[in-house]
């Protein structure tokens, strides 16, 4: 069955520390960078072809880490029981967009989510 994918990014800045990891064990900060991609189904287009606008999506990314932003993440919820970790922010990121997507844009649903820690190392989290 053919479907499509289509994405959106965000960025937000935010510091962390990851012990027991090498000069990650020390305070610092990155800009990060996250797109969700989210699949639909070719029968599940609207009848003016569209999976989602992609405003939506947009929407939705920003909103999951909006929390992120300009914060330390070890301190914040979702960080408290395991380290933040570029896969466990895209591991966060994507049980949140399914939530809003579910209300926001139930004909799709969450593919991928990919987390660059830095322009040169990223992370691709898919939900199965
Ligand atoms: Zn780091």
């Amino acid at each position: 069955m053919p479907y499509y994918l289509l994405s959106a990014e965000t960025t937000f800045s935010a510091a962390h520390v990851l012990p027991g990891v090498e000069r990650c064990d020390r305070l610092h900060g990155h800009n990060w960078r996250v797109r969700l991609t989210v699949r639909v189904e070719e029968a599940r287009l609207t009848e003016g072809g569209m999976g989602v606008d992609f405003r939506v999506i947009e929407d939705v990314t920003r909103t999951a880490v909006a929390d992120f932003d300009h914060g330390y993440l070890n301190e914040l919820e979702p960080f408290r029981e395991q380290p933040p970790t570029a896969e466990r922010i895209a591991q966060v990121v994507s049980v949140r967009a399914a939530d809003r997507l579910a209300e926001a844009a139930p004909r799709v649903r969450v593919e991928q989510v990919e987390v660059w820690e830095v322009p040169h190392y990223r992370v691709v989290y898919r939900p199965g």
